[in-house]
């Protein structure tokens, strides 16, 4: 027998009428690198959405499932294509601007793009790719930068003021089917091609109410969120969407990405939230310890994208920033858990421990962990494995490319349909899940594993250590024995014999799992999202570049 409910599709097009109309006072407040930052309420987002959806199907000529690239900053046109693309029947494609162009080619002729709307500042990275695209036709540019460099192109250039100005400023938003295409990421291609990974109206729309939960994000229309993850990295983890259906103003850095001007928008514009991979918030410690800012609007920040060193957390907790740590992927939306202390143990000294673990699963995500052989492993806390997940906001397959079938890798998908996520770690019987180590980067040394990240967490508690990736380099006794990479801070003079004596002590480190390696770097190459690089480490240390 149905139920008696009432069957109303869960569309991208109703988060951006509740937002412009319920929340139409809240703003995106884009920083402009000069004077004010710009400021743009809720309401005009949703009239310019609208004016920019008409523009792409009268103008453009863009249909239900095209593919409309946007090669963005943080910024509220962003915001705006969020909404217009996918609420009109078309699907959003975030371009990930730091990939490598080769990349970024391979990945919009994949996914068959027929439009871009980039910020003119990145002009200088699309022009010389255009010739390579093969199904774009229209480029539409926005905000500063030099238009002259698209001149000759073989594509139609529009203006993006232009192309909106004097449309109407509401849309008949299409009543979509839940289940179709809204955005579309592709992963970047760390082994092999990216992958991509498209995303649902109905996925998109509960996620942001999980974003929205008190265990999770909890923020409400009294907040204002600094959003420094990209919109192209897992749609800025969900907060454009997620803020809409509560009217948390958000604040967005455009291009300003470096240490001394987020410093800048803190202290100025006063956000209560934040949220970024670890990379950005140690650039912000060692600025804030330079030069010392009022940031005490900032209470909470979000951490994920790669394990937060417990040293950051603290250092964080010292300057009155509530560290929340988050795990996810672009394959989950990508929040998978959150690390929300349960009640008991909140004010105890156990609740440190329980904030540095990856965190708890949310209702919709469902856990286990497999062992080597395939067998299920226990919740206890104990056992490690690698991690397998699955809820409505998670992959179920890949983008195959236009008229293929979906790819459901062996890899990554299990027979029964639940990701691999490759991740290798523990969950204990309540539920929190602690990693130690994606499958790849784990050290495999006389038959027993040594977690990189422990290692990296020890070194950075290191008041000398400014950063330290360690990676698994080859051995003729063991298989495999760690390589420490350490970044030291300036003026800094720790010896490797400090180091080792360093992780040693107090039993941090057991001493079979010591590195008898050991490298001063300049810095820790980093992926396109700004996590450590360490295939880049693997490729340097075979080539004999890191000895
Ligand atoms: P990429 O694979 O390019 O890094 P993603 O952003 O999708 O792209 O990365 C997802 C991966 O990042 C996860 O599988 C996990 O290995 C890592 N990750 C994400 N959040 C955390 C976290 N809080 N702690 C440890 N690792 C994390």
């Amino acid at each position: 027998m149905l139920s008696t409910m009432q069957d109303v599709p869960l569309l991208i097009s109703r988060i951006l009428t509740h937002g412009s109309t319920i929340h139409g006072s809240s703003q995106v407040i884009t920083w402009t690198g000069e004077g004010e930052p710009q400021r743009r309420s809720f309401a005009e987002i949703g009239r310019r959405a609208a004016q920019l959806a008409h523009a792409l199907r009268v103008d453009l000529g863009v249909r239900d499932d095209d593919r409309v690239a946007t090669l963005m900053w943080n910024n509220a046109e962003h915001v705006e294509a969020y909404y217009a693309i996918p609420a009109m029947g078309a699907i959003l494609h975030t371009l990930n601007l730091r990939l490598p162009p080769e990349q970024l080619v391979w990945i919009v002729n994949h996914a068959a793009d027929r439009v871009v709307v980039a910020n003119g500042s990145l002009l200088p990275l699309l022009a010389p790719l255009l010739p390579h695209l093969k199904t774009i036709e229209h480029v539409v540019v926005s905000g500063p930068g030099d238009r002259s460099l698209l001149d000759g192109a073989s594509v139609q250039v529009h203006e993006y003021e232009d192309l909106i100005a004097g449309k109407p400023e509401s849309y008949d938003w299409p009543e979509l089917d839940e289940r179709q295409a809204a955005a579309m990421c592709y992963t970047s291609g760390t082994t092999g091609d990216p992958k991509g990974v498209i995303y649902s109206h109905r996925s998109i729309y509960l996620h942001s109410m999980q974003v929205n939960m008190a265990q999770s994000m909890g923020l409400t229309d009294a907040d204002t969120s600094l959003v420094v993850v990209p919109q192209f990295h897992v749609n800025a983890w969900g907060l454009p969407h997620a803020m809409f259906m509560t009217g948390v103003n958000v604040l967005m850095p455009d291009r300003f990405l470096q240490p001394a001007p987020l410093a800048e928008m803190i202290e100025s514009q006063r956000p209560t939230h934040a949220a970024a991979v670890p990379t950005i918030w140690q650039g912000l410690l060692a600025e804030l310890k330079a030069k010392p800012r009022d940031v005490s609007s900032l209470t909470q920040v979000t951490i994920g994208g790669s394990a937060c060193p417990p040293a950051l957390m603290k250092a964080f907790d010292e300057l009155g920033m509530r560290v929340c740590h988050a795990w996810g992927m672009t394959e989950t939306s990508p929040l998978g858990t959150i690390a929300r202390p349960p009640a008991q143990v909140v004010g105890t000294d156990e609740e440190f421990a329980y904030r540095l673990t990856q965190g708890r699963f949310p209702a919709s995500v469902e856990a286990r962990l497999t062992g080597p052989g395939g067998e299920r492993l226990p919740w206890d806390g104990e056992s490690a494995g690698e991690l397998e997940v699955r809820g409505p906001w998670i992959a179920g397959a890949y983008y195959g490319g236009q008229g293929a079938e979906v790819l459901r890798p062996a890899d990554k998908f299990s027979e029964d349909g639940w990701l691999k996520t490759g991740d290798v770690g523990t969950i204990s019987p309540d539920g929190f899940l602690t990693l130690t180590d994606r499958a790849k980067d784990v050290i495999k040394s006389g038959g027993e594993w040594i977690s990189s990240v422990d290692l990296e967490n020890a070194l950075m508690a290191h008041p000398d250590v400014a950063e330290a990736a360690v990676v698994a380099v080859p051995d003729d006794k063991w298989g495999e024995r760690p390589l420490a990479t350490v970044v030291l801070k300036e003026g800094a003079g720790a010896d490797f014999e400090s180091l080792r004596s360093f992780l040693a002590g107090e039993g941090k480190i057991a001493k079979w799992q010591l590195p008898e390696r050991w490298t001063i770097i300049e810095s820790v190459p980093k992926t396109s999202v700004g996590k450590f690089d360490k295939k880049v480490l693997r490729r340097q240390y075979a080539a004999g570049e890191l000895d």
